[in-house]
């Protein structure tokens, strides 16, 4: 019996890939579309529960193919109907994914990669810096759980990728992860209900351009002067606002769609008049929409949320210069879904019980 994990996962192939591996070992090609189906519009991934599969087939498929699952190990739902998962990966890595309500419609908010190498100052995964980044079959796994956890195999969801970690940082695999949940016999995403974020990596932003797969972009803006961002996003050294901004100008933007750019709120820092005056005029000229996010605070963020009062303001100059504006509901706040929160108390808990065990008593 070969060693599992060294066999190709289906749950990580696109179709195409897993028709040629299939006829390398002499099985249909047609077999791929039930494999897709079975792993991904059935949850299933015991080989012996495919039932359309001839038993010899079914026998054989343990040798040559293993399908991943991330392993839910922590559960945390919220009195509004956020659910936010735990999910712990083969290296015992572990990532959020988060399911929110209503957001209009049904939501996935995904990670990407464990930890963030962005560093952005009031993120709690950006302190965490970059572990690794996620496989695609890491990627679409988070869907398939929380898919098979609220009862929406069959039905339709948006997913976001503003989890854990810069999506275009891990351009490849995020791409892959978007064709593979695109796949008519799997879950059959449409690019209209996927929203990449990203912070602004600019020759990122400019493949995407490419993208035959188109989904909606969202980039975090965060600032309306380069100082300010040098300060929140540390990456806006390598590619300022000025370029980030000049690239989504250049953005193909599908008809009736728009860019989204999301403004997390700190108060005293980037929240006043001045701000949103600039906000309008850097976004003059681009389809745009603006997402307002007061902080959800967190113990080691060293920022505190505006009042409400500040926040309406602030939305209602955008909105008075005619650019739409949404404010993020705070969700989930009494289940820690601030992005990365779950994962760094469970770290301090278990540093902390480490620790306590390795204390003389
Ligand atoms: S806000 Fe997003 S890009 Fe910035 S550190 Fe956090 S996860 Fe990374």
């Amino acid at each position: 019996m070969p060693q599992t994990s060294l066999l190709p996962d289906i749950a990580g192939l696109e179709r195409q890939e897993l028709e040629s591996l299939l006829r390398e070992r002499e099985i249909e090609a047609y077999r791929a579309r039930q494999l897709f189906r079975w792993v991904f519009k059935r949850g299933v991934t015991d080989f012996a529960e495919m039932t359309d599969l001839s038993k010899s087939l079914r026998a054989r498929l343990p040798e040559l193919f293993r399908v991943s699952r991330p392993a839910v190990v922590g559960r945390e739902h919220s009195a509004d109907g956020t659910a936010k998962l735990l999910l712990e990966l083969d290296d015992h890595r572990r990532v959020e994914s988060v399911f929110i309500p209503d957001s209009p419609g049904q939501t996935f908010c995904i990670s990407t990669q464990v930890g963030c190498a962005m560093r952005c100052a009031f993120c709690l995964t950006g302190k965490m810096g970059l572990a690794r980044h996620l496989a695609a079959g890491e990627i679409v796994g988070q869907v398939r759980v929380l898919a098979e956890e609220i009862g929406l195999l069959d039905a339709r969801f948006n997913i976001v990728l503003m989890g854990m970690g810069e999506p275009l940082h891990n351009y490849d695999e995020t791409m892959k992860a978007l064709r593979i949940l695109g796949d008519q016999d799997g879950l059959a995403v449409s690019p209209r209900r996927v929203t990449i974020s990203t912070v602004g990596l600019v020759p990122a932003l400019e493949r995407l351009a490419q993208e035959p797969y188109m989904p909606n972009l969202a980039v975090s803006l965060h600032a309306t002067t380069e100082a300010q961002r040098d300060l929140l996003v540390p990456l806006n050294k390598k590619y300022n606002i000025a370029e980030v901004i000049e690239a989504c100008r250049r953005f193909p933007i599908k008809r009736r769609s728009r860019i989204t750019f999301e403004y997390v709120m700190l108060a005293g820092v980037n929240d006043s008049r001045e701000d949103a005056k600039r906000l309008v005029s850097l976004l003059n000229g681009i389809r745009s929409k603006v997402n307002l996010i007061p902080l959800n605070e967190a113990a080691g963020i060293p920022f505190s949320r505006p009042t409400d009062e500040r926040v309406d303001e602030f939305a209602q100059i955008l909105a008075d210069r005619h650019l739409t504006v949404s404010v993020r509901k705070s969700r989930g706040r009494d289940i820690r879904a601030a992005c990365g929160q779950l994962i760094v108390e469970e770290t301090e808990k278990s540093a902390g019980q480490k620790l306590a065990a390795a204390m003389p008593t």
